[in-house]
């Protein structure tokens, strides 16, 4: 039976924003071995966010989204295998093995494998007419759709339906968004902040159906026929499905790691530990606690996948990191730069600072979500991503804030920071 060395490269699985952010973390910490990367993909690692966005509109984007230079692996000797799958691992005896049927030994593994986008049942991927959003191919298809297509349904009012509707309407295109909840972004923002949002999203020309369920979908000669729950029925000629990912977890579950029961990923600790030694996992495909939320859960996000390969590459080289920061995550859409802080969780009171109801094109606002003891534990800001950054020291103190005057416009935010962190002596248990 083959054992590990040391000597044997470390692997990282998933040359996506996870994978390509542990490589340049394994040797900006001093690791000076091998570093074998293996992506599914063709394309140099890139950035996915610009995606549902700039990407949609405009080709140029294409070759501006590398995650690194080009020539930064060569120059770093991350040696990159792409359009390669890893299709199995063995975490006893640290073996992977590839599609081409080669084998790799491993010192320790990385699995950084992401997620992919949910398809509906009888509309699998490659459904003429219907597009789902995940990897570039699947955004230059939409992209290339979208200038044939006068019209278009969004299946699905989270962030990524969301940001395609805004990209297509800036473009001209008439856009009806389907979404099954009563409200928009219902587990990410609280319904004040629905509401609002709703309201942009009218406001730009959407045709916006909540409370909407789709009975069934089947491909037509011209696109995509959707039976709606009410009895009525739509027919579009690009349907884009946007509802939710799933973790990609086919390998680390064959090779038995521990996967959450709920949510599906593999489940890692707070240096990113799998439960198999010399395993690791970052990014979308892991769950992980959240002291923020208090829960074990999957956070999709840029600043999660970036985080989680930090101190990933850290702990594989038996180095302290620094504990993860405060959650973040952001949003474009509607003429809005959405920037949020901390997580959502049951029972958080909200409050604005701005004035929500003012008519703006460019929108300036605030809200702070505090919990029972008054701490603050999730903020969201519109086109006020310095003034979010104001309120980082509240989360890291978790102090007990007076969310009404820091609310207050007449009182400027630092100083109404300043004023709260102050207070914390007096206002923190002994
Ligand atoms: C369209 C879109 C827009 C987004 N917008 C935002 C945003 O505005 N703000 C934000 O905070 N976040 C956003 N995100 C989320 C963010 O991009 C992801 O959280 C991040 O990319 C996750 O990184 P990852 O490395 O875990 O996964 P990925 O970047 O998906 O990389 C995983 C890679 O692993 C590969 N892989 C999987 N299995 C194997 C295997 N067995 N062998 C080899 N390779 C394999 C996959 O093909 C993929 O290339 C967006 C995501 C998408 C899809």
């Amino acid at each position: 039976m083959a054992t590990m060395a040391e000597s044997d490269p470390i692997l990282i699985v998933g040359a996506g924003q996870a994978g390509a952010t542990a490589a340049a973390a394994l040797r900006s910490g001093g690791f000076a071995g091998r570093i074998v990367m293996v992506g599914r993909e063709a394309p140099l690692p890139y950035e996915r966010p610009p995606l549902s966005k700039a990407v949609l509109s405009d080709a140029a984007m294409d070759d501006r989204i590398g995650i690194h230079p080009a020539g930064f692996h060569g120059e770093q000797s991350i040696e990159l295998r792409l359009g390669a799958d890893v299709v199995a691992i063995d975490a006893k005896t640290s073996v992977a093995r590839l599609d081409d049927g080669s084998t790799l030994p491993f010192s320790r593994c990385l699995l950084a494998t992401g997620g992919h986008a949910r398809a509906l049942p009888g509309l699998p991927a490659g459904t003429p007419g219907m597009h789902l959003i995940r990897t570039l191919a699947d955004a230059q298809g939409l992209r290339e759709a979208m200038a044939r297509h006068g019209s278009m349904v969004v299946l699905g009012a989270g962030f990524l339906g969301l940001e395609v509707a805004s990209t297509a309407r800036a473009m001209g295109i008439g856009v009806t968004v389907l979404e099954s909840a009563p409200r928009v972004l219902p587990r990410a923002v609280p319904p004040a902040f629905s509401d609002w949002l709703q309201q942009r999203v009218r406001d730009a020309g959407v045709d916006l159906r909540l409370d909407t369920r789709c009975g069934s979908v089947a491909p037509v000669p011209d696109g995509i026929a959707l039976g709606l729950e009410d009895g009525s029925r739509i027919q579009t000629p690009l349907l884009v499905v946007a509802i939710g990912q799933s973790p990609e977890v086919a390998l680390a579950r064959d090779s038995g790691l521990a996967l959450h029961p709920g949510n599906g990923g593999i489940r890692i600790d707070a240096q990113c530990r799998t439960s198999a030694p010399n395993v690791f996992a970052a990014g979308d495909c892991t769950s992980q606690h959240q002291p923020h939320a208090g829960l074990e859960m999957r956070l999709e996000s840029w600043q999660s996948a970036n985080e989680q390969a930090r101190i990933a590459a850290a702990a594989m080289l038996g180095i302290d990191a620094a504990p993860a920061a405060t959650p973040w995550f952001w949003t474009d859409q509607f003429g809005c730069n959405v920037q949020m802080m901390g997580l959502p969780a049951e029972g958080l009171a909200y409050r604005w600072r701005g004035d929500p109801a003012a008519a703006a094109a460019m929108p300036k606002l605030l809200m702070l979500g505090t919990n029972a003891d008054g701490r603050l534990r999730h903020a969201i800001a519109v086109n006020a991503g310095g003034d979010l950054r104001q309120l980082r020291p509240l989360f890291d103190a978790a102090v007990p804030i007076d969310a009404a005057r820091l609310c207050d416009l007449s009182v400027p935010l630092r100083q109404g920071v300043r004023d709260a962190l102050a207070a914390k002596p007096a206002l923190l248990p002994i």
